[in-house]
Order: structure tokens, then sequence, then C-alpha cells
């Protein structure tokens, strides 16, 4: 049975016609999913008993489930493992700064892109995660701690933008104003780098207008050369293509553009790196994020330490390109995306679940 929480407000409005129920309807059932947390039929008390029983008969609602979390003792971030009842295992991290809460979500079981440096990638990709997938990650965060979220990043396990169709259903039900109603400026979309999706994306129109939404670009190296040692993505698109897909974002979209930048000991790290990324990303409005990369045992990477990665950052600066260094939050649980969900399937694979 397919899960009510996959439809969008105009999809439910649709179906409730074709059993001909008042569109109005299909406001209270988002409502009632999307921002007031119900997971059966039966709670919703205003819809009348009989389109409950016809809705229970043809839908699922909440197909995912806690299955294990961890919570950090140093900032009360929470890593979450989840089940999903169409099968499969992913990851979410729930995380708290002054002022606001962050969900950090999986758009896919597994990822088939192979970044070395990423423990989401060992397994391949196994399938695509739905729409209500993806905002049942935010509600069960937001169940178990009791707080509101209202950003998300899509940073978690998978491509986002290979899961195209999914990733903008889940935009348009997380904006809606009768369900959850995120602003769009506050969604990131992280992205390893696909070209033709990112251009697809910067003619994408929910609500009115160009998407509002913030793109992450993973780049991680200043040279092809260098880029392909740590993205087999890099074989497929040059650092000059992804460069003109971002510029092409911006100037439809006006966003400021990050570009995520994972530090490898002895790969990436140097002088010279930060003088040819500050020369590719010259003229651009772009903050470059950097990440002392997690160490993950099947890579063999290793991070620079705090040091040289501060003197990373300053040589960026000196050049006139804004730099960051991620805050580490989590770091006395398992760090890494894709740590946890690793974990519990070698586990499981040695129990023989
Ligand atoms: S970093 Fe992202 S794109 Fe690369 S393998 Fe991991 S999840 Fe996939």
């Amino acid at each position: 049975m397919k899960d009510i929480f996959d439809n969008t407000k105009k999809e439910l409005a649709d179906m409730l016609a074709t059993k001909g129920e008042k569109t109005y309807r299909a406001r209270q059932i988002f409502s009632w999913l999307h921002s007031r947390g119900v997971r059966s039929f039966e709670e919703m008390t205003d819809i009348s008993k009989g389109l409950r029983e016809k809705l229970a008969g043809e839908y699922t609602a909440g197909s995912i489930h806690i299955e294990n979390m961890q919570q950090s003792a140093l900032d009360g971030t929470r890593k979450y493992l989840f089940s999903l009842e169409g099968g499969g295992l992913i990851e979410g991290v729930f995380m708290e700064y002054r002022d606001w809460n962050t969900a950090c979500i999986s758009s896919q079981v597994g990822c088939a892109m192979g970044c070395r440096f990423c423990a989401s990638a060992v397994n391949g990709c196994e399938r695509d995660m739905t729409a209500g997938e993806m905002a049942l990650e935010i509600y069960e965060m937001e169940r178990d701690t009791g707080k509101r979220i209202s950003n998300v990043v899509i940073m978690g396990s998978g491509e986002p933008l290979l899961n195209y169709d999914n990733l903008i259903r889940f935009i348009e039900i997380i904006t809606d104003p009768d369900g959850k109603g995120i602003s769009q400026r506050n969604i990131t979309v992280s992205t390893c780098g696909i070209v033709p999706a990112i251009d697809r994306l910067s003619e994408e129109d929910i609500g009115g207008g160009h998407l509002q939404i913030n793109l992450a670009i993973s780049l991680h190296a200043p040279t092809d050369e260098k880029r392909r040692r740590l993205m087999p993505i890099a074989e497929k698109y040059s650092i000059e293509e992804l460069m003109g897909a971002a510029s092409r974002y911006y100037e439809r979209t006006h966003r400021r553009l990050t570009f995520e930048y994972a530090l490898v000991k002895g790969e990436n790290d140097s002088a010279g790196d930060a003088a040819e990324l500050a020369r590719i990303l010259k003229g651009m409005n772009a903050l470059v994020n950097l990440i002392p990369v997690n160490p993950v045992s099947e890579s063999g990477l290793t991070r620079p330490d705090k040091k040289e990665c501060i003197a990373f950052k300053n040589k960026l600066e000196n050049f006139g390109i804004n730099g960051s260094i991620r805050r580490e939050l989590g770091s006395d649980i398992d760090g890494a995306c894709g740590q946890l969900r690793m974990r519990s399937m070698a586990q499981n694979s040695q129990t023989g679940i």
C-alpha cells in the first residue's frame, strides 16, 4: 500500500474528488499529516468515519521507524537510524543551534556515487526514497525530541539530484503552508555535482518563481585530477562544466552558492591547493565550507589538524574567498555520514538478521 504522506495537497484533492468528496477535505487531511503529527486515520477527528475507513483501506500512514538513536553528551546532537517499511536503513541527524533546529536527512538508501571519504557509498545504492519517507525523517525527529525543526539539509545518504522527482515533490510537500510550511530559504540540497540536474533545478518553479533553496556543491578538490581521486563523478563532469552550471544556478536564483570541501591530509590541503581553489571560484558569490574529513576506515584518508585547517581557510580569505570551517557537532557519536547504518548492517549480517 502507498503511504498517504507521499501525496502533495493537490494529489490528495484529486484523489478525494474521485471519491465524490469535497476538495477542502484535502487541506484538512494534509494538515493532520504534515502539521499536526498524526500517524493514523482514526486521529483525524474532523473527517467522517466512512472516509477515514476508506483511506485506511487504501493507504498506510507513516512508513518509517526509529531503530536506534545516539545522542551526543557534548552538544545534544542526535543521530538516528531509521528503518523503512519499503525496505532499507537510512540515517538522519538532528542538530541544535542557538536559535533554530536543523534536520540532516537522507534521500536514497545507500549511494551509488562512490565518494572515497563517505561511508554511505560502501554498499552502493539500494533504492530511491519517496518524498513521504524524506518528510517523515523530519517528523520522526520532531516527535522524538519534542522540538520544532525549521531548517533542513539534504546531505545524508544518497545523491538527491539522482532522485530528482521525489526531491521536488518533497520540497513541495514540506514548504506547503497548510503543512510544515518550511521556508525554501531554509532548505539546502547537497549534490556531488550532477551538471544537467543542476541546470534542471535552476529552471524549477515551485510556488511561483525560481526555487529559493540553497545549493551546496561538493567540490572537494581544486583540479580535475585531484577530484577524480576522491570522487568518481569527476570522471563524468569536469570542474569547468560544474562551475558553468553553478554560475547559471546563481544567475537564475540569486542564491549564494556553497562549495563543500573535505580537507584531506596530503591530498587537497596544501597552500597551492588553496590558491588554485581561489582561482576557480574567483568572482562567484560563494562560501567554501571546509570539513576536516571524517576518518572512514575503508578510505585510508586522514584529516589535517586544526592549525592546518585554519591556515587553509586564511589562505583562501587572503585571495578574497569566504571560507568557514564546519563546526563539528556530535563528535562523540558515530560521526561520519553512513557510519551508524554501516555498523548496524555489519551487526545484522553477523547475527544473520
Ligand atoms: S558524499 Fe554524498 S554523493 Fe558522495 S557517496 Fe556519500 S552520500 Fe553519495
